[in-house]
Formats: structure tokens, sequence, C-alpha cells
């Protein structure tokens, strides 16, 4: 076993520690992998603060990883010692059932493996996740990073960007297509920024005007702000989609009465407290409110690959581990511009 550093959340109310964690020896498919960079997504916060039911701590969070691998497994094909690569939402799947075979191991009928706060099959112990120095996974589940993409920035991709990715490729937002996304945090802006190099006309939506600058740079033609009520009557029965990627309540019928008829309005934000719909607003117009887990791996691989080629990158903070605590709240204030990404030299 391998001894790493690495920042634990000791329990629901408590401020992450510094603390020390074992990844378990490689096995003949396992790759350990030096971590380089490791994103914050608003999931980390969620789940070490029990938003999503009670978890077992310490915990370790963080599904936003890239580095190097630095030894492989006897029977690893898929990856070499020195390749740049990262990890994701999930670390394993069962591999059998349909929706595995079909690469959609994100929607695995046994439960996929998330990268923490899941069950190990490999020893049974929690998974642990990238807030540390290294990490050893299966090399299906290890995706290749193209060396084009900035290492310091690109970590959000393994979650913010093939969250939002997925959702605009399955209900085909392209060109003569309008995207509406609603909150423009880490998942918000990479939403933005995709689903204008596929083609569509982009609208943000956001609490206030604030970051209108930022979303006309990353190519949306317009920023709506949602606390003045007068969007809701300008913009009523416009979207073909709708992507919200909002971490709260908010009113589901304001907003799925911006959907044109038949549109849809897909969450992948996933607020602590049950959102309410009221039916009619999908009634009378046909609409379809739909739900998004991450993706793929081979789709992730896709978003990777369709990144580089089209020189997308997060927009990011680094910060060092002890700051980890400061940005939770900045996170929680809707104050990151859009992902903070932790330094794991600085777990040393
Ligand atoms: P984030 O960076 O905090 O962004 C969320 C954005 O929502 C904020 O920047 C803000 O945007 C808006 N917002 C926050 N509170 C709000 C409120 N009370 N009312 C209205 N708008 C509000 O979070 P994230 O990392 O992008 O994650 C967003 C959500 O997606 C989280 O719930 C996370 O758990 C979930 N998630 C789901 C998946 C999946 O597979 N489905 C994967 C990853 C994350 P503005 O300032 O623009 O208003
Ligand atoms: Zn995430």
């Amino acid at each position: 076993m391998l001894t790493v550093n690495a920042y634990a959340a000791p329990s629901a109310t408590e401020p992450l520690i510094k603390t020390t964690i074992q990844r378990r020896d490689l096995g003949p498919k396992d790759v350990l992998i030096e971590i380089a960079y490791a994103g914050i997504c608003h999931s980390d916060i969620h789940t070490v603060r029990g938003d999503w039911g009670p978890i077992t701590y310490p915990q370790v969070v963080g599904h936003e990883i890239v580095g190097h691998v630095t030894e492989v497994g006897s029977e690893v094909t898929k990856h070499r010692v020195g390749d740049r690569v990262g990890v994701g939402c999930m670390v394993n799947s069962c591999g059998e059932c349909e929706q595995c075979l079909a690469g959609q191991e994100q929607y695995c009928l046994e439960g996929n493996i998330q990268t923490y706060n899941g069950v190990d099959p490999a020893d049974g112990t929690i998974t642990q996740g990238g807030y540390a120095q290294a990490v050893v996974v299966d090399e299906n589940f290890v995706l290749r990073v193209p060396e084009s993409l900035d290492i310091e920035k690109v970590a959000p991709l393994l979650c913010a960007g093939i969250t939002t990715y997925s959702p605009l490729r399955r209900w085909n937002a392209g060109p003569g297509t309008k995207v509406a996304v609603v909150g423009m945090g880490g998942l918000g802006h990479m939403a933005v920024k995709i689903a204008v190099a596929l083609g569509a006309e982009v609208t943000v939506l956001s609490q206030t005007t604030s970051k209108r600058e930022d979303s006309l740079r990353y190519g949306a033609t317009a920023h709506y702000a949602t606390k003045d009520a007068a969007t809701f009557d300008e913009l009523a029965g416009t979207f073909d989609l709708i992507i919200n990627t909002v971490s709260a309540k908010i009113d589901m019928g304001a907003y799925l009465g911006l959907l044109a008829i038949k549109g849809t309005l897909v969450n992948v934000g996933a607020p602590a407290e049950p959102l309410e719909v009221p039916v009619f607003q999908l009634i009378m117009a046909g609409r379809s409110w739909a739900g998004s887990a991450i993706g793929g791996i081979a789709e992730t691989q896709e978003m990777l690959d369709f990144c580089a080629e089209h020189g997308i990158l997060p927009e990011t903070e680094l910060i060092a581990a002890e700051q980890i605590n400061d940005a939770y709240e900045r996170v929680l204030a809707s104050d990151v511009r859009y992902r903070f990404v932790i330094d794991a030299k600085t777990f040393a």
C-alpha cells in the first residue's frame, strides 16, 4: 500500500484538514497516477456537507483529476508510465450490463463506483478522491489528456466538461438551436463554451448581470439577470434546450416557461432539496424536463479530444491546498470565476 498526503473532511460541519490516506497496491489492471491538479466541483461540497445524505468520514473528495502515470500493473495496455492522464467522477462499473456494454458506465445497472464515497470493489474500502498526491485507478477509467490542453487548467473538463458536453450532444445543440444555460459557475461556463463550439446560439441566465462580459467573451450572444422578473416575460417560449446547472432550488415553472414548444430543460444541477414542477408548464407546450449524469468513458474521451480540437479550456483560479476551505465558501457564494483548481504539489 502507498501512503499519500491528502485533504479530508472530518465531518459535515468541520473544515477539511491535512491527513494521509492509503492507496491500494497495484492490481494487474491498475494505473498509479501522480496527481498534478485537482478541480473543486460543487458536488464535492454537497457530498462532504451531507446535502445528499449521510456519508462515511473522514472523506477525501475531488473528481476532476489530472496527472501523470508513474506505474502500471502487469496487464495494463492502455496507458504507459509518463502518460498525461485524467480521472473523472467514476473509477469502476460492472462492465457487463447493457449500459456498460453501450459505453454508458455512468448508468451502470449495478451502480457505477464513484471516485469518492463509493465502495471500491477491489478491496471493499470507501473510495477517496483527488485532493491527494496520487491515486490508483483501473485502466479502463483513466482518460488520455491531450498535450495541447494546458495541464494547469484542464482538470475541470473531467467533470464540468463532460457533464455539460453529454446533454448538449444528446439533445442536439448545434447550428439553428437556441440554448440557454442557467447558472454560470463551473458547469455553466463550460456549457456556454461547448454549446458555442457546437454552433448553437447561446443565452446565459444568471442571477445578476455581473458576469455578462464573461458570457459574451465565451461566445454567448445574450446574458440576462434572473433576479429581474422582466427576463421571464421577454424570453417566454424561446429556447429549444435549457441546461440547468444551478446547485440550489429554483422556481422550475418560471424556467420551463422559457422553453419553446416541445423544448427540453435538462437538469444537471443537483440541489439538496427536491424541485417542484407545475405540470401545466410541461403539458400545454409538450415540453420535457430531463436529467443527465456526467457521461460515459468513451464520451469523456471524445469531449477531451473535442476541447483540444476547439481550444476549449475552463477558466480557473489556481489555489494551494490550505485555501480549499476558503474556496468552498466562495463557491457557495457564487464567487468563483469559474473553477478552483488545487495545485497538488501543495499537498506535500
Ligand atoms: P457552481 O460553480 O457553484 O455553479 C452553480 C451556479 O449556480 C452559480 O455560479 C450561480 O450562477 C448559480 N446559483 C447558485 N446558487 C443559486 C441560487 N440560489 N439561485 C440561482 N442561481 C444560483 O457549481 P457547479 O460545480 O457548476 O455545480 C452545479 C451543480 O451541478 C451542483 O449541484 C453539482 O452538484 C451538480 N453537478 C451535477 C453533475 C451531474 O452529473 N449531473 C455533475 C457535476 C455537478 P450565477 O452566479 O450565474 O447565478
Ligand atoms: Zn463534479
